[in-house]
């Protein structure tokens, strides 16, 4: 801090201190008053780009340019306003360092796009097809240096005859007519070891004269415009369903990218596979897990109580959101926009119980709701340490019924109902007074507890509800790490199975059951086409 001024010296200075000074005392305070303000706003203009500021701490909404943020979330605005807006913000008004603040520039004007390039500015020259992730058209291709050596063979034979279906018995001596080889994860007593087996399909000839042939078995195909070949789930590929399990669990759960679990499975278990290899593996996880989510949003509707919250997300570097719905024994996950659509996927009209919530608007139509209070308490904290004397006092006031609140609800029964009733009267005091405020914090906090009265003070008269959101905060926070490390995911596919494959391992943990032996089972019976088996519920 440069400047000398400090929050003590603003708090003494006001109208009636600059209606007594002498005009030569009123330019210094002036100068010192605009000295403070430069450092603020070159602070405030500090970002990861400008500055040794992590990226983590940029402005989401700004993140890589205007236009990035989902249109469909912001007022739109056309690009006539867009240049303006821009114009001002590089023009003079708010250049700084030159020192002088000129009233008088000449205001921009409103140009068609294509007038907006400028020779000088590489950046508005047209910018080239962006690369695509993975192996570029023409690039060398690399194969398996040596061929993979199974430690034994596995037959499968039809079961009936597919033209009479007469029952088919196995025959060791008839020979396949199709193999390929399978790595699979074997988990031992003290651990686990990749293990490769010749997986060989044979056909039977039946009584009937007819031979009906085994084959590998086949699940649903899913077709994105952002993947050069459909991905179908089936037996017939290299990974089997532990090993494919074992490579989600460790993208997903334990955050490593593709490229380091390549080096991880190739360090540690001598096996090689390929990145894309890798990759297929997590979306074929997500992909099978879409059915079991679906189970699980009905079963959520069931729920007494659900937590609800919502993160910012990146999608191909666009912003969306990250929506989380937590119940005693479910938790779901969803990629979307920030609107109330998204909200209805996660909590239908079928839902009656009770929403724990923030403040967020989607969430206010709920009848039953309970809002945090910690995010209250935060407001409330942020107004002790304003300039204004009132503002303290009162948000002293309001910390102090609202911490109390908390702990009278916390003393059993009866006792609680009565340590309750007079701070409930002293809050609903402080907020009517606040809200005649002429501060804007304190009137906006204020009001926002007037407005939203019931769903703050729901719990008093429903003493089994938290009186804070922090099951679906922390249910957000192993994201939230993920989105700091990988800047999220790259189609409206990759969020869908991210989401999805979470929701599942989340419930499985809060379910006490292994996640990964469910997904394991999960994945070997959407390769064959069968359908998911519910996560069982704890006992
Ligand atoms: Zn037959």
């Amino acid at each position: 801090m440069n400047s000398k001024l400090t929050k003590d010296d603003l708090a003494q200075m006001n109208r009636p201190y600059f209606e007594s000074l002498e005009k030569e005392m009123l330019v210094n305070v002036a100068c010192n008053l605009r000295a403070l303000s430069v450092e603020l706003v070159e602070r405030l203009e500090k970002n990861s780009e400008n500055s040794n500021l992590p990226p983590s701490s940029d402005n989401p909404y700004k993140k890589g340019g205007e236009k990035k943020v989902e249109s469909d979330t912001s007022t739109p605005i056309n690009d006539c306003d867009a240049a303006v807006i821009e114009g001002s913000v590089e023009g003079s008004p708010l250049n700084l360092s030159s020192g002088i603040v000129d009233s008088d520039a000449p205001k921009q004007e409103c140009v068609a796009e294509g007038d907006l390039v400028n020779p000088s500015d590489p950046s508005s020259a047209p910018t080239p097809k962006k690369r695509r992730p993975g192996r570029q058209p023409g690039a060398q291709g690399v194969w398996r240096a040596e061929p993979l050596v199974p430690e034994g063979t596995v037959r499968h034979y039809p079961q009936e005859c597919a033209a009479c279906s007469g029952v088919l018995f196995p025959d060791p001596e008839a020979k396949p007519h199709m193999g390929h080889h399978v790595l699979d994860l074997e988990r031992t007593e003290k651990g686990s070891r990749i293990v490769c087996t010749l997986h060989h399909y044979v056909g039977i000839k039946c009584a009937c004269g007819h031979e009906t042939k085994a084959y590998p078995g086949e699940g649903q195909v899913f077709k994105s415009e952002f993947r050069k070949k459909d991905l179908k789930l089936s037996e017939y590929v290299l990974v089997g369903p532990m090993l494919a399990t074992f490579i989600s669990a460790l993208s997903l759960r334990y955050r490593m990218s593709r490229v380091k679990i390549r080096e991880f499975l190739y360090y540690w278990y001598g096996t090689q596979l390929s990145v894309g290899t890798i990759d297929r593996c997590i979306r074929e996880a997500g992909l099978a897990s879409l059915p079991v989510v679906d189970n699980l949003l009905a079963e959520l509707q069931d729920a007494k109580v659900i937590g609800v919250d919502e993160t910012p997300w990146y999608e191909k570097g666009v912003m969306k959101w990250l929506w989380v719905a937590i119940s005693s024994c479910t938790v779901v996950y969803i990629i979307g926009s920030r609107k109330k659509e998204e909200l209805l996927k996660l909590i239908t009209s079928a839902f009656l119980g009770w929403l724990i919530s923030d403040g967020y608007g989607a969430y206010r139509s709920h009848k039953n709701r309970q809002r945090c209070l910690a995010h209250l308490i935060r407001k409330a904290i942020a107004l002790t340490g304003s300039l204004s004397e009132e503002a303290v006092r009162m948000g002293e006031w309001l910390l102090r019924e609202l911490r109390g609140l908390i702990t009278a609800m916390s003393e059993d029964g009866e006792d609680a109902k009565k340590k309750s009733r007079p701070i409930l009267a002293r809050m609903k005091k402080a907020c009517y007074l606040g809200s005649e405020s002429d501060i804007p914090n304190l009137k906006s906090l204020c009001r926002e507890i007037v407005n939203d009265w019931d769903a703050v003070v729901a719990f008093v008269k429903n003493p089994e509800l938290p009186c804070t959101n922090n099951d679906a905060e922390r249910a957000l926070r192993h994201a939230v790490i993920s989105r700091r490390i990988s800047y999220g995911t790259r189609s409206p596919e990759g969020s869908l199975a991210y989401a999805s494959l979470l929701s599942v391992i989340e419930t499985c943990r809060l379910r006490g059951i292994d996640p990964w032996n469910y997904i394991s089972e999960m994945i070997s019976r959407s390769r064959r086409g069968m359908s998911a088996l519910p996560i069982p519920m704890p006992n």
